[in-house]
C-alpha cells in the first residue's frame, strides 16, 4: 500500500497526512465478481431506447444543474414529489455530500462496521467524528440497544440495507426507533434493495419521520455501474441542504440521458433481478453442498446480490481463483471483523458455474 509522500505530508491538511491513494486493485480478468456489479447484458429494448436519448443530447451544452427532467422521471416512479428527490454523480457522491452537508469538526456518525469503508472514508475527509458499535461477528446482525444509545447523540446515523459486504437487511422497526432517538439526520443507505424484498425497504417510513433518508443508485440492479448515477429521497428541506452543497454539474447530461431512458423502461429489468436472485440461491445452495461434503466454506445468506463467505487463507484462494481461473472476487481478508472472507458477486449462470467449480478444486487442493 502506498502513502502521501514525505513532502506531501507536510502540505496537506492535517486530517489528511495519514491518507493513502485509492488503488481499487484493478486488474483485468475473465469473469469479474469482485464490485457486486450487475454482469447480465443490459435488456434490448432498454438498449435501443438509451440510443436513442443519447443521440439527442446536445454535448455543447451545461447539463441541467439539478437534472430536473431526470428527477421528474425518478418522482413518478418512486411515487413522490420532485422536491423530495436529489440526483447525485453515483450514491458514492451522495454520501461524501451527507457527511459535508451534516458532519464536520465536532460532529458524530454512527457507522455499525463491517460496513461499506467509504462512510469512514468521507468522514475522515470531512473531519467528522465516527462511532462505531460493532455488529456481531458471527451473525453481523447490529446490536440494536447499543445503537440505539449511539443514535440518541449523533449528528448523522448510516444504515445499511441490505448491507454492504454481510448481505443483511436491517428492520424497519428499528430504522423507525433511530429516527425517534436521533436528533440528526439517518440515512439507510439501499444501494441494493432491488434484490432484497419489497416490504423490506424503509421508502415508505419517509412519510412518518423527516429526521430520514433513503439512497438508492443505479450502479447495481440496472446495471449502470459506468454511468454514476445515484439519488436520494428526502423531505424538500433536507433536499435543500444537498442541493446547496453539491457540485452543481456533477451529473453530466449523457447520464441523465442514459438514467431517465432506462428508468423509463424498467419493466425490462425486473427478470434480471429475479435471475440474480434465483442465482444467489442456487450459488448459496451450492457453497452449502460443499461444506456438507465437509469442504471448509462458511457463508451467510443474502438479502442483495453478492455472497460473503469464509474459507481458511482467504487471501490464497482469492488468488488462485483470479491466477488460475482468471475469476476476481473481493478479498476481505485484511479488513476488521471479516478474517478470511470473500465477497462475491452473483454473476450471470454461466460464470456461477465456472465460479462453483474454481472454488471446489481450491478448496479440495489448498493444502
Ligand atoms: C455500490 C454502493 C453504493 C453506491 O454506489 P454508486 O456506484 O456510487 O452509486 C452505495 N452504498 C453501498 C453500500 C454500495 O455498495
Amino acid at each position: 500500500m502506498t502513502s502521501l509522500s514525505s513532502q506531501m505530508k507536510t502540505l496537506v491538511a492535517p486530517s489528511l497526512v495519514d491518507f493513502e491513494p485509492y488503488d481499487p486493485k484493478f486488474t483485468s480478468t475473465r469473469i469479474n465478481l469482485s464490485a457486486n456489479e450487475n454482469t447480465h447484458e443490459m435488456p434490448a429494448g432498454t438498449k435501443m431506447a438509451v440510443c436513442e436519448a443519447l443521440s439527442k443530447v446536445q454535448l455543447n451544452r451545461y447539463p441541467d444543474p439539478m437534472a430536473n427532467g431526470l428527477r421528474k422521471t425518478i418522482a413518478e416512479w418512486r411515487q413522490c414529489d420532485s422536491a423530495c428527490i436529489c440526483v447525485g454523480n453515483g450514491g458514492d457522491e451522495l454520501l461524501f455530500n451527507f457527511l459535508l452537508a451534516f458532519g464536520g469538526q465536532g460532529r458524530k456518525l454512527l457507522n455499525c462496521p463491517p460496513s461499506f469503508s467509504e462512510y469512514e472514508l468521507f468522514s475522515k475527509i470531512t473531519n467528522t467524528e465516527v462511532v462505531n458499535v460493532w455488529r456481531n461477528l458471527e451473525t453481523f446482525c447490529i446490536d440494536e440497544e447499543a445503537a440505539l444509545n449511539a443514535a440518541s447523540d449523533a449528528n448523522l446515523v448510516i444504515l445499511t440495507s441490505p448491507n454492504n459486504p454481510t448481505g443483511d437487511v436491517v428492520s424497519r422497526e428499528f430504522v423507525s426507533s433511530v429516527c425517534e432517538v436521533c436528533p440528526g439526520i439517518v440515512m439507510v443507505d439501499e444501494a441494493y434493495d432491488e434484490f432484497s424484498r419489497k416490504e423490506l425497504s424503509c421508502d415508505d417510513l419517509l412519510g412518518k419521520h423527516d429526521n430520514l433518508i433513503t439512497l438508492h443508485t443505479l450502479s447495481k440492479a440496472f446495471g449502470l455501474a459506468g454511468i454514476r448515477c445515484g439519488y436520494i429521497i428526502a423531505s424538500p428541506d433536507i433536499i435543500d441542504v444537498f442541493a446547496s452543497v453539491r457540485q452543481i454539474y456533477s451529473v453530466n447530461a449523457l447520464t441523465q440521458a442514459v438514467a431517465a431512458a432506462v428508468i423509463a423502461n424498467r419493466d425490462e429489468y425486473q427478470g434480471v433481478c429475479e435471475d440474480i436472485k434465483f442465482e444467489r440461491q442456487r450459488l448459496l445452495s451450492a457453497f452449502n453442498c460443499m461444506r456438507d461434503d465437509g469442504l471448509p466454506i462458511e457463508v451467510w445468506p443474502s438479502e442483495s446480490n453478492f455472497l460473503l463467505v469464509r474459507v481458511p487463507d482467504a487471501t490464497f484462494v482469492h488468488k488462485r481463483l483470479r491466477d488460475e481461473f482468471s475469476i476476481l472476487v473481493r478479498d476481505f481478508s485484511s479488513t476488521a471483523g471479516l478474517k478470511n472472507c470473500l465477497r462475491i458477486a452473483v454473476g450471470t449462470q454461466s460464470e456461477n458455474d465456472e465460479l462453483i467449480e474454481a472454488i471446489k478444486t481450491i478448496l479440495s487442493t489448498n493444502n
